[in-house]
């Protein structure tokens, strides 16, 4: 999968704000669209790289294993989505991934 940077981009300035909430001390002075930016370019090269990738200390034998996600949804469970690589564990309650994945590139 593949995101435009320019859909990003619209994403960090809609919102970054939402998402950021920075605790006085800790990135507070940073502007939360460049941060949400600098994470796609980190995680995806800007989105070029946005296929759903595994990452093992989620699967069977991994240090942050879940049963009970992986009764459900199988190694879709262990695995980092979309642009910013979010982990499945980090997704909103009652959210699927794909779900998640139209709600993060719908601008
Ligand atoms: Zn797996």
């Amino acid at each position: 999968m593949r995101v435009a940077p320019e859909v990003i981009a619209g994403f960090c300035r809609v919102r970054s704000r939402d998402l950021f909430q920075p605790r006085e001390g800790d990135l507070a002075a940073l502007d939360p669209v460049k941060i949400l930016w600098a994470f796609a370019g980190v995680e995806s090269s800007f989105g070029l790289q946005s296929n759903p990738r595994h990452e093992n200390g989620y699967c069977y034998n991994g240090r942050y294993f879940d049963a009970m996600l992986t009764d459900k949804w199988g190694c879709l469970a262990h695995c980092s989505y979309g642009p910013w690589q979010v982990m499945f564990t980090n997704f909103p309650p009652g959210v699927s991934q794909f779900r998640f994945c139209r709600w993060l590139t719908v601008t």
